[in-house]
């Protein structure tokens, strides 16, 4: 492989763990026969920016540019590329690279391949620099790794179905939620809100657990059948085993059996949330009624074109909030207190 030439982007990224994001520009491939150069016009805000720039999960190089869900349009492409034209709308989620050939990739669960790369955190292997985030003017991405953005969506409140989108709507599919089903939504957050979103889109009885009385309007303006109050041990009793299905977003330290008994026999809980500390099963929570945990990873790129357009078909997109780049680390601190309603998005012309 031709190492391509590097080009330098405007972006924000943070210098140390401890450091605000700010102002700087970054090197990006110059695209190769099989790339796309997208440019950004908006980018979700996601709890994993927040942890990558933080150094949260031991793994961040700095300058580190977090950002792994934006809508752009597609600026040039390299001469093999067939399926989009220049001007097109397009996405970019979590990942950016896989080997293409392991089980896991031709099964289209790339997410899953031993040699993805991820938006942010990985390495570019054309430059052999880390990949940086998208908080940034454009990327170059191979064009297996962009999606199409159905034209009736928009694209502001498009761009967190990306991450927080697919990684809820992934597990709903995987285990066929559907009507006649009663299914719980547990926590209403960025992710939280999309769950509800696509588990009353897919014709389930929508049950959302929250910590927060405060949030039933709006759970039920989302999708939500009825709303019960987690903290509330009456409500949680009265909802001993008539699930069929949970999906676990919360990421705090929470404890899993009070939802596992929630389950009919045969029932299953999801996890995409990720608390730091390992959380405790109590055996007989899964034993008795033969209950299965389970965790769930975004989604594979054939599986996240399928949510773009069920959302397109649905008219579903995130409820955001708008900021400009310079807002960001403010936006942080207000995410830290699920202080959104439900998901910041950058608009990428402030840069
Ligand atoms: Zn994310
Ligand atoms: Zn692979």
């Amino acid at each position: 492989m031709s190492k391509p030439q590097a080009y330098s982007v405007k972006a924000y990224s943070a210098v140390s763990a401890k450091a605000p994001l700010a102002a700087s520009s970054i090197p990006r491939r110059e695209t190769t026969a099989s790339d796309v150069k997208v440019d950004i016009l908006y980018c979700g805000v996601c709890h994993s920016d927040l942890h990558f720039a933080r150094n949260e999960w031991n793994f961040t190089q700095y300058p580190a540019v977090p950002g792994h869900e934006i809508i752009g349009r597609v600026a040039t492409m390299g001469s093999d590329v067939k399926k989009f034209k220049v001007g097109d709308l397009v996405g970019v989620g979590c990942l950016v690279e896989s080997c293409s050939t392991c089980p896991d990739c031709r099964a289209g669960l790339e997410q899953f391949c031993p040699e993805m790369a991820m938006t942010y955190g990985s390495t570019d292997k054309h430059l052999n620099l880390p990949t940086y985030g998208v908080y940034a003017q454009s990327i170059v991405v191979r064009d297996e790794f962009v999606l199409r953005i159905p034209a009736n969506l928009n694209p502001a409140a498009a761009a967190p179905l990306l991450c927080a989108g697919i990684t809820t709507y992934s597990p709903l599919r995987r285990w066929k939620v559907g009507p006649g089903q009663t299914v719980g939504i547990v926590g209403l957050g960025g992710l939280g809100h999309m769950g509800v979103k696509f588990a009353h889109a897919l014709g389930a009885h929508v049950v959302l657990f929250t910590t927060s009385p405060g949030k039933t309007a709006d759970a039920q303006r989302l999708g939500a059948n009825e709303v019960v109050v987690s903290k509330d041990e009456q409500q949680m009793a009265a909802q001993a085993g008539r699930f069929d299905f949970i999906l676990d977003t919360v990421s705090a330290p929470h404890d899993l059996n009070t939802y596992l008994n929630l389950l009919k026999r045969d029932g299953n809980m999801v996890l995409v949330g990720a608390p730091e500390k390992p959380l405790a099963v109590a055996s007989f929570s899964l034993i008795m009624r033969r209950r299965s945990l389970s965790g769930s990873l975004i989604g594979g790129l054939p599986e996240t074109q399928e949510m773009l357009d069920f959302c397109s078909e649905h008219n579903i997109t995130s409820d955001i909030e708008m900021i400009r780049m310079d807002q960001v680390n403010e936006a942080y601190e207000r995410m830290l207190k699920s202080d959104v309603k439900y998901r910041f998005v950058i608009d990428m012309t402030s840069l």
